[in-house]
């Protein structure tokens, strides 16, 4: 755990308060939750009342009036005591932030005070069935109805989070005249019972409260001001709620994997079949030793791309927040791995629940940008490669 430079008291303070609230939830909550096919409610609930899931929101809203660099600080120690809430990458850091940057005032009265003190969700929308990570080829389409000044969208997405449980989806579309050539994305706020708005949950492998779906958009009518910031403002405001999206899934692998690394820190300190507990053994201490280091510099990077996006930097940010998903995503793949490893049987029981882990640590080397994508944006962006696509 870093303190001191690198986070302020406050910082290790709201650590521990929100620890504390984790711990009281813990994993046989989010389990029970997972098995009865329920949502993660009442933690919602609470962690926004305690001010933690509106903690990036602006104060004037009902926000903390802080930045992403707590909110990832609060989703990361959820995740850490076993109660990850996927939406909080979604609801707060993604649809908060562009709201709040780019919305009408009339548009942040309507959601923010609603998204920060829990008693509404936003989801966010932009892979589509035939871009998937080339986000430039996304073929939704708004086309104005000249008359009355509606958008009218049409197009299909998919493994969208939580449209069930939010109240609205934030679609990632193009306009009419925008259709070809370099995307110029806007951003609509699509309401759940908007008619022609249809939607199909995927059947994943995963045991997490929030389901993907796949929706079609068959000319669903919206008013004007359901447009989120200006139609020409193009990747700017894509990107202000991208890299907080990025910074946020490395927070919720971060939690995945300290959870997972203290499961099995137990098991070895106790386990014990020769003279000495596994855990004296090198082939079990060493690996997780290494784990523990990916995580902490993981974590490094995570906190450097907040503070880079919290004090306006969106370019240097993006690079970071590319890097710190990276580093997170695969720190988090290696510590399910390895503690599963270091259960042995009981690795794979549903008792000890690390085994499901497996399927859920993927989760973030593949969205919101793949492993591939990130390695592309590096090599071509950082390094000054050739762009091989
Ligand atoms: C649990 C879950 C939740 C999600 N929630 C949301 C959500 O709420 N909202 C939302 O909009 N999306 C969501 N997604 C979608 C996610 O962002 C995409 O799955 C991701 O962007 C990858 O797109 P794809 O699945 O189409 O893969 P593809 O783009 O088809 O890629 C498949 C493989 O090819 C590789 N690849 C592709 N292009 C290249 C290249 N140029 N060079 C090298 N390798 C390449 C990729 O790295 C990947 O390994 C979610 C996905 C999951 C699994």
């Amino acid at each position: 755990m870093t303190h001191g430079l690198i986070e302020t008291e406050e910082h290790t303070a709201l650590r521990a308060s929100v620890a504390a609230l984790g711990k009281r939830y813990g994993r046989e909550y989010f389990a029970d939750v997972v098995a009865q096919g329920k949502h993660t409610d009442e933690l919602w609930l609470e962690a926004a009342e305690l001010g933690y899931l509106g903690v990036n929101l602006p104060e004037e809203y009902g926000g903390g009036g802080a930045g992403i660099q707590e909110l990832s600080l609060v989703l990361e120690e959820l995740g850490a005591a076993g109660c990850p809430l996927l939406m909080m990458v979604v609801s707060p850091a993604i649809c908060g932030t562009v709201i709040s940057r780019f919305g009408t005032d009339e548009q942040k009265r309507a959601w923010l005070p609603g998204l920060a003190d829990g008693t509404r969700k936003m989801a966010f929308g932009i892979t589509e069935p035939d871009a998937g990570s080339n986000s430039h080829r996304i073929t939704t389409t708004a086309r104005r109805d000249a008359a009355t000044g509606d958008w009218l969208l049409t197009g299909r997405k998919v493994f969208i989070s939580g449209v069930d449980i939010a109240e609205a989806t934030l679609v990632v579309g193009r306009t009419e005249d925008a259709r070809t050539g370099k995307l110029k994305p806007c951003l609509f706020i699509v309401p759940r019972d908007a008619a022609g708005f249809t939607r199909h949950q995927i059947d994943m492998e995963l045991g997490a409260p929030e389901k993907q779906f796949e929706l079609v958009l068959d000319d669903v009518r919206l008013p004007a001001d359901a447009l989120v910031g200006d139609e020409d403002a193009g990747l700017l405001q894509l990107f202000a709620g991208l890299n907080p999206e990025r910074i946020m899934t490395a927070a919720f692998a971060l939690g995945m994997a300290r959870y997972c690394l203290e499961q099995a820190l137990d098991y070895a300190r106790t386990r014990q079949v020769w003279k000495e507990p596994i855990g004296a053994h090198q082939a079990i201490a060493h690996p997780l030793a290494q784990v523990h280091i990916e995580v902490e510099c993981a974590r490094l990077m995570m906190q450097k791309a907040a503070r880079l996006y919290d004090a306006g930097d969106d370019i240097g940010a993006g690079e970071a927040a590319n890097m710190a998903k990276y580093a997170a995503g695969e720190a988090c793949v290696r510590a399910v791995d390895q503690s599963v490893h270091t259960l042995g049987g009981n690795g794979l029981t549903r008792e000890y629940g690390l085994a499901q882990m497996i399927t859920a640590s993927r989760v973030a080397r593949i969205a919101p940008v793949s492993r591939e994508m990130i390695l592309n944006y590096v090599s071509h962006q950082t390094l000054g490669l050739p762009k091989s696509y």
